[in-house]
């Protein structure tokens, strides 16, 4: 225990050593009003204090053989973004391309996903692009031949994603596609019997945080008649985020 601790602190010392800090950047609450061990006074829920934690998440999980799916992948996807974004694009596990090189959503689906939240962005005002959302999987490793990955392969990875969502706190998810969905929504419905064409368009909750499930960018190879349906969902996502502004 106390040398996993140990292991944490330097992790997250590290971190802070590459962004060029050479002093801890906190403020010192012990009544000395305006002490500061430098200028860059931090608050609690800075977006630097998250990238902390996210890349301490990730130093523990190191080469993680906590599920059979280690034993197929070339790479482990932890998910990339801001840190302090207030939209995560959930989807449900890395696939051939996302294996190779170690970043959610970068094959052809992720295109399809990369032009959604482009034009989220736009549709927004904001001009948001994928580098100002957060994308990650239910599971961080690719299941052999692109299978669904197994309930206890989710059951070991999912603890991962939780801490993520914590760290980040995102004000709204999209879910894409059945698993990611399912998984987020806890339903006690059988996977197979999960319907995602009835469960999209419908807000449901995640631990406050409002969920919107939708299909998987993937689904789109094979039926783009259907992305006006996603883009439905996308436009009630920004509305929510809107609303709670
Ligand atoms: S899928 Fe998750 S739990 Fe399984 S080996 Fe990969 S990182 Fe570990």
């Amino acid at each position: 225990m106390v040398n996993d601790i140990a292991g944490n602190i330097r992790t997250v010392l590290e971190f802070y050593k590459e962004l060029g800090f050479d002093r801890l950047p906190i403020e010192i609450s012990s009544g000395v009003q305006g002490t500061t061990l430098n200028s860059k006074p931090l608050t609690q829920n800075s977006s630097i204090d998250k990238e902390a934690a996210l890349y301490a998440l990730r130093a523990e999980i190191g080469d993680c053989r906590r599920c059979k799916l280690s034993n197929g992948r070339t790479n482990i996807v932890f998910g990339e973004g801001n840190a302090n974004a207030s939209i995560m694009f959930i989807g449900e596990a890395p696939g051939e391309d996302e294996d190779i090189q170690a970043r959610p959503f970068v094959g052809e689906a992720g295109e399809i996903l990369t032009s959604l939240i482009g034009n989220m962005g736009k549709a927004s005002g904001s001009n948001f692009t994928r580098e100002d959302v957060y994308i990650a999987n239910i599971v961080k490793c690719r299941p052999p031949a692109n299978q669904d990955p197994r309930e206890d392969e989710i059951a070991a990875c999912l603890p991962f994603l939780e801490r993520q969502i914590e760290i980040i706190a995102p004000g709204v998810i999209m879910a894409l596609g059945k698993t990611a969905s399912h998984t987020l929504m806890g339903s006690e419905t059988p996977l197979a019997k999960f319907s995602i064409v009835k469960a999209r368009g419908h807000f449901f909750e995640y631990k406050g945080i409002p969920v919107m499930p939708t299909f998987h960018p993937a689904y789109f190879l094979r039926n783009r008649k259907d992305k006006p349906l996603t883009w439905t969902d996308a436009q009630a996502v920004l509305k929510r985020l809107e609303e709670a502004r």
